[in-house]
């Protein structure tokens, strides 16, 4: 099993946010917090939340946007450091490594992810939980693997905290942005890479619970996304699009509500630390969902 190491993100001279309640991102590789999730986790470490991430592989298996800035053997270390310079645009609290092999995650045993993930969880205590969905954005098997280690962490870490009533989220950018990006590329006279896939990336737009308005912190979130350096390749939208169109399309971030499962024609929510919804499922229905 791969040893655990902690990067302490927290920014020089700022305060721990400690007991204010937390919110933990579960994520497969580098760069997934920043593209799927960055507006949000900005706005919650700015807000004074507790915000740590758990990244479980370093993404070293990834094609390299410019052979200047690593080489196969140098892209562990360089995903890592890129990883601890998104982490402070983001103003994450710390960020744990699981230091799974990049690609690997479906064929770990499934106890030992849960585990994993796990132990993580019940140390940070958090009140929100943010992963992938089951689709994985894309498929990627890493992505559904973390999904499946994370949800099964976060329903035996609920039972053990049921004065926090933590709640589960996933990140699910819609098929309508995936399409509006796309146009907008097409307008601009840029690369389209989306639209070629627009009707499988991502999730049908009925699934979205949750649109978090993140518009003060694109900028936090481009920066991450730039730190990523070695990820971010020059055709990509994020690459391509000038600043003001990337402002329009960043400006909300989207996630299904994993638990408590929304209750049909709930009014879609803003706040991933809002009250419990009135509603919400039960128990015995939460392994369906
Ligand atoms: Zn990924």
């Amino acid at each position: 099993m791969p040893d655990c190491r902690v990067m302490d993100t927290l920014p020089d001279g700022a305060e721990d946010p400690g007991t204010l309640g937390g919110l933990l991102a579960v994520f497969a590789h580098p760069d997934d917090e920043s593209y799927l999730a960055g507006g949000t986790l900005a706005r919650y470490a700015a807000s004074g939340v507790r915000v740590a991430l758990l990244c479980a592989t370093l993404g070293e298996a990834g094609d390299i946007a410019d052979p200047v800035l690593a080489a196969r053997e140098t892209l562990p270390s360089v995903r890592e450091a890129e990883l601890g310079a998104a982490a402070a645009c983001l103003g994450l609290t710390e960020t744990h490594l699981l230091d799974y092999h990049d690609g690997s995650l479906a064929s770990v045993d499934f106890p030992e992810g849960v585990e994993r993930v796990s132990e993580i969880m019940a140390a940070q205590r958090p009140r929100v939980v943010l992963t992938f969905g089951p689709e994985g954005v894309y498929g990627h098997p890493d992505h559904v693997a973390i999904h499946r280690w994370a949800k099964e962490a976060f329903h035996r870490y609920r039972a053990t905290e049921p004065a926090l009533a933590p709640r589960l989220y996933y990140v699910a950018p819609p098929r309508s942005w995936y399409r509006a990006v796309s146009e907008r590329t097409r307008l601009r006279g840029v690369p389209d890479r989306y639209g070629p896939r627009v009707e499988v990336l991502g999730v049908p737009d009925e699934l979205v619970t949750t649109r978090v308005a993140v518009g003060e912190y694109v900028t936090a979130r481009l920066a991450a996304i730039r730190a990523h350096r070695s990820q971010l390749f020059a055709d990509h939208p994020f690459a391509t699009l000038p600043d003001v169109d990337l402002q329009e399309l960043l400006a909300v971030e989207y996630y299904t509500r994993g638990w408590p499962v929304a209750a049909p024609r709930e009014p879609v929510e803003a706040d991933l630390f809002a009250a419990w919804p009135v509603g919400a499922r039960t128990e015995a229905e939460w392994r369906d969902a």
